[in-house]
């Protein structure tokens, strides 16, 4: 069952005319919790590694960490599994208070979590993203490629990121798959471990950011969208949470040039990480069958609207973009 998106509430195009030649297809990914295997496309699944290719590690030394909270990825798992047993229970007890916070079963286990040190070294890559071409049609491989896959280095880095590592491949080529792959010996926390997710590919239109117009037409934008539906452009162009294409929802900063640092083409998305799939009330993200689950849930709590579990930053968006030019050129990575 593929998460379906409402219409936008309006017509964009009816009522300005000028964003028709500007519609972009861009792919939502709608993650969801499961148990992906290598032959799936997925976000935090296992990936179809060849095994006779080094696993990516991340050489960079600049690995900020909030020390307190380093640990095993084993242990990260264990602690995610104890937050969500609680978040559950919470969003069950509501409005009641009965039940909140850690058991004392679940207490005893988070006590027994070690600190780990801050790795030395190279570290491990995690796998964030393995899509499919059969499934994202929209992804644009190169020539003779069908998967993509990306890995990110489980830690915040000088951009404020994790960094990633981005690979295309042929899937027929991959005959002996690396059933094991090295881990990070420590991480941040674990809002870096994306929890294992099928992803469910729905085609949506997308329109630019009122930002990427002059004043009078970003003005005209925000002044319509704020009468007429009572929300900002910015909530109706762009939809929120995991996708491949589309346009950038500027807003943390102004738009700014992103050349490819080989050859200074414009580079463009190729993949957007988020946390949060949709916003509680805003309805229009949210496809049809989730919008019970997002009630029952309520606001506070992150529950179905966080399938992946992961927080950027402060709960960002980070966007990797590639060079139309050549897939030889390295990515670059922008935050919003
Ligand atoms: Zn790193
Ligand atoms: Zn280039």
């Amino acid at each position: 069952m593929t998460p379906t998106t409402p219409p936008r509430p309006a017509d964009l195009e009816a009522v300005f005319p000028e964003l028709a030649p500007l519609a972009r297809t861009a792919t939502r990914l709608h993650p969801r919790p499961g148990s992906p295997s290598p032959q799936d496309s997925s976000i935090g699944g296992p990936l179809l590694w060849p095994a006779r290719e080094p696993w990516p590690h991340c050489r960079e030394d600049a690995h900020h960490t909030a020390p307190i909270t380093l640990m095993s990825l084993a242990d990260a798992r264990l602690r995610r599994r104890i937050d969500l047993a609680r978040e559950s229970r919470e969003a069950l007890a509501r409005p009641s208070r009965e039940g909140w916070g850690y058991t004392p079963e679940e207490r005893a286990l988070l006590e027994q979590i070690q600190p780990r040190d801050k790795p030395e070294g190279p570290v491990a890559m995690l796998p964030v993203a393995q899509l499919y071409l059969r499934d994202v049609p929209g992804l644009r491989p190169p020539e003779g490629a069908d998967l993509l896959q990306v890995l990110w280095c489980p830690f915040e880095h000088d951009d404020g990121m994790p960094t990633t590592a981005v690979f295309w491949r042929t899937a027929a080529a991959v005959i002996d798959i690396l059933l094991a792959p090295p881990e990070p010996a420590a991480m941040d926390g674990v809002v870096y471990v994306p929890e294992p997710c099928l992803v469910h590919p729905e085609e949506v239109i997308e329109y630019p950011s009122a930002m990427e117009f002059g004043k009078e037409m970003h003005e005209r934008l925000e002044r319509w969208a704020i009468a007429e539906l009572g929300v900002e452009y910015q909530n109706l162009c762009i939809p929120p949470g995991c996708k491949v294409g589309g346009y950038v929802n500027w807003g943390m900063t102004d738009p700014y040039p992103t050349p490819c640092p080989t050859c200074g083409t414009p580079t463009e998305p190729l993949l957007t990480i988020s946390g949060t799939e949709w916003a509680f009330d805003l309805h229009h993200w949210i496809p049809y069958e989730d919008q019970a689950a997002n009630l029952a849930w309520g606001p506070a709590q992150d529950g179905p609207k966080r399938p992946t579990r992961i927080c950027v930053s402060d709960d960002n968006a980070q966007i990797i973009r590639v060079c139309p030019a050549s897939p030889e050129h390295p990515h670059t990575q922008i935050m919003q």
